[in-house]
């Protein structure tokens, strides 16, 4: 198999900046497993284009076709994996932390970051408003920054007319303006505004690929709507982690890799059941509520 991975920054996502957790004892940090896996990747010739934005996803019956700031790519499946955030890089300026916790670890992460005048930027209103309520006492000054749709399709446009993602990594936050930011000790990204809208798909044209909420949907196998084209992790569902992101790839994975099988090797093989062609063959459809006919969403 030939295996191309598009990022628009370097690879990795938001597991580099967390633990891998199995239990509270046994956790790895994101990023050494990423590293690990990245090197892993590389050696067996799975090729990795970095700061690549994908702008688009063209579904047909036999290639699907990726759009990048770069180019075309075209290929027979595509996975999907883009989180819930617009940019995970911009989290490491120094002028962007990540709402994450409760309210009495937000306001600790405030405290010692010094920070008393700060924008709350996100993509939903609602969670925003909440968020300034939880902090009013503690700071001098909120100004809520809310992105819209429309914000998130100019701010691709924009990428795609320069080819290149800007250099200011706050700037990859659409509809956060530099002088607001500059005019602020730091902006707060509400990862819960995600959690109610995702981020990441809005500024990605798939035709064919239905969303709810900017969620993708799939069937238990991590494929979409569309023709050849799945997608894992945090882009189609709200409950996250590292693990669940990793699982769910690793089930579209073999599900790609089912359909890319010569059928005449047999059938003897994870990921369903021995001496079972495919998925569609298998009482697990029954169970998942799907029909062979199509894909029934689940999530
Ligand atoms: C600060 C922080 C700490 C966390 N800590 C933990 C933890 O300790 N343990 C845990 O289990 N979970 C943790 N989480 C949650 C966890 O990081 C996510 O659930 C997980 O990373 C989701 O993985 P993902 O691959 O679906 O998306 P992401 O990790 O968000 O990766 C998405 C990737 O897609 C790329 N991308 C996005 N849009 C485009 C585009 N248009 N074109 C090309 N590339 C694109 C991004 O650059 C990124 O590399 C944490 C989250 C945050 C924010």
């Amino acid at each position: 198999m030939r295996v191309l991975l598009v990022d628009r920054a370097s690879a990795g996502g938001l597991a580099r900046f967390g633990y891998i957790t199995f239990s509270q004892r046994w956790a790895f940090p994101g990023s050494r497993v990423i590293t690990a896996l990245r090197e892993e990747a590389e050696s067996i010739g799975v090729e990795i284009k970095r700061n690549s934005r994908v702008v688009a996803i063209r579904p047909s019956e036999s290639l699907v076709t990726v759009e990048t700031v770069h180019g075309s790519i075209s290929a027979k499946y595509v996975i999907v994996a883009t989180g819930i955030v617009p940019a995970p890089e911009a989290i490491t300026h120094n002028k962007i932390s990540i709402g994450l916790g409760d309210a009495a670890r937000l306001k600790w992460d405030l405290s010692r970051s010094g920070w008393r005048k700060v924008v709350l930027y996100g993509n939903d209103r609602a969670s925003l408003e909440a968020l300034a309520s939880t902090l009013k006492n503690d700071l001098d000054s909120i100004t809520i920054c809310c992105a819209t749709e429309q914000q998130l399709q100019d701010a691709a446009r924009v990428a795609i007319a320069r080819r290149a993602e800007p250099d200011d990594l706050a700037e990859r936050l659409p509809g956060l303006p530099a002088e607001l930011l500059s005019s602020h000790d730091g902006a707060i990204l509400d990862y819960n505004s995600y959690k109610v809208w995702n981020g990441s798909t809005g500024a990605i044209s798939m035709p064919g690929v239905e969303t709810d909420h900017g969620y993708i949907k799939v069937n238990p196998l991590g494929r979409t709507t569309a023709p050849r084209v799945y997608a894992a992790g945090n882009v189609c569902t709200p409950a996250s982690g590292i693990l669940p992101a990793m699982s769910s790839a690793l089930t579209a994975a073999l599900a790609i890799g089912q359909e890319l099988a010569d059928p005449s090797a047999g059938a003897d093989r994870f990921p369903w059941f021995p001496r079972l062609a495919s998925w569609e063959d298998s009482w697990l459809m029954e169970m998942s509520g799907e029909d062979a006919s199509g894909v029934e969403i689940l999530s």
